[in-house]
């Protein structure tokens, strides 16, 4: 696992992840240069809001000072490899080299309401959820906050307008690179920098309890999804080994525990796999579970991956399900599959090129 900590990599004189760090964190680093405080805000903006890939283009600090930030600092850049562009909808799917070589995917949506970014948290993921082209090769490592952010300021340059959106569910479980996830979160809707509502903000999780508990208390604004995908426990540990570890009903109290700290409505995902978990049963076994809770649900017809052989339910399976729900009240959505004609399921960009 890598150092997660900018201000601990100074110490062992590595060059400081400066896009990683706070404001606070980016003061107290130039403190210590001998820099007052206005500078970290000067370069805070250059970082996060005009977004440069080099000290030489922040042309408001002096040169001297960009010449010793270019030797104790790092810059973090990712570079794009290969974008896919939807000729349906205009989805735009993204493969990434990060500084190290290893490869990650993000996803651009077009919706009416703006665009939409979903971003990996990690490369690879250790979860090994059965239905997901990601885990095949397990995890390589978790994201720097830079990383993460990295993703949506590329992506926005590249398309030129504003990102108002962003979810945390593409490869890699955020929970699993948790004091990563929180500085990210932090500087993403730092005032100062992109200035993201939290409320525009989604985090996905498989269900890792200690942290979903953890992350209610810090009582942010953002909105949390469990990946659900059964509704019980048996089924459940078919499809997600995570399974084992923590039990339905305690990634439920866990659920409501969040509900009941920070105010913010669940999303449930529930992926229907043809066979596995789309029967008459499986709905009605859902709606008991989450039938008195107030919370929404996602249906998504499960992706083909090509090593697995899960296949999605046809349209009117997926539609009994829904209008199941809906009669018991449960607020549900069919998530609309967005570039259908581009390599398939998340995961799948970056397995092509063997990462
Ligand atoms: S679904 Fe998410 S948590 Fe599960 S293996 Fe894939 S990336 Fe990891």
């Amino acid at each position: 696992m890598h150092n997660t900590n900018p201000i601990i990599t100074e110490q062992m004189s590595e060059p400081a992840d400066i896009k990683s760090m706070t404001k606070p964190e980016l003061t107290a680093f130039l403190a210590r240069l001998g820099e007052k405080p206005f500078r970290a805000g000067q370069i805070f903006k250059w970082l996060h809001q005009r977004q440069v890939r080099s000290f030489e283009e922040m042309t408001d600090i002096s040169k001297d000072l960009r010449n010793v930030l270019q030797k104790t600092a790092q810059l973090t850049v990712i570079k794009s490899v290969e974008v896919q562009i939807s000729k349906q909808d205009g989805t735009r799917k993204y493969l990434f080299a990060l500084p190290d070589g290893h490869m990650i995917e993000s996803v651009l949506m077009k919706y009416k309401h703006g665009n939409s970014v979903c971003i990996s948290s990690q490369a690879g993921c250790r979860m090994a959820c059965r239905f997901c082209a990601s885990a095949i090769g397990g995890l390589v490592r978790s994201l720097h906050p830079s990383e993460m952010l990295e993703q949506i300021y590329r992506i926005g340059q590249d398309i030129g307008e504003r990102i108002s959106n962003v979810v945390v569910m593409g490869t890699g479980e955020p929970l699993d690179n948790y004091d990563n996830l929180l500085r990210f979160l932090e500087l993403l809707s730092d005032e100062h920098g992109l200035h993201i509502s939290q409320r525009s903000i989604t985090v996905s999780t498989c269900g890792l309890v200690p942290q979903i508990r953890a992350l209610a208390d810090r009582k942010l604004q953002i909105t949390l999804a469990l990946s659900l995908h059964a509704p019980s426990q048996e089924k459940r540990l078919l499809l997600m080994p995570v399974a084992a570890k923590y039990d339905l009903a305690q990634v439920m109290e866990a659920c409501d525990y969040y509900f009941a700290t920070t105010g913010r409505r669940m999303t449930f995902e529930y992926s229907l796999v043809h066979g596995v978990n789309d029967t008459e049963e499986d709905a009605e076994q859902l709606c008991a579970l989450l039938g008195n809770k107030n919370c929404h649900v996602n249906l998504i017809p499960v992706n083909p991956v090509r090593e697995r052989s899960f296949r999605q339910p046809d349209m009117n399976t997926t539609m009994r399900f829904k209008n199941k729900l809906e009669k018991n009240k449960i607020n549900v959505t069919i998530r609309r599959e967005m570039g259908r004609d581009i390599d398939g399921a998340c995961g799948q960009l970056r397995k092509k090129y063997g990462h």
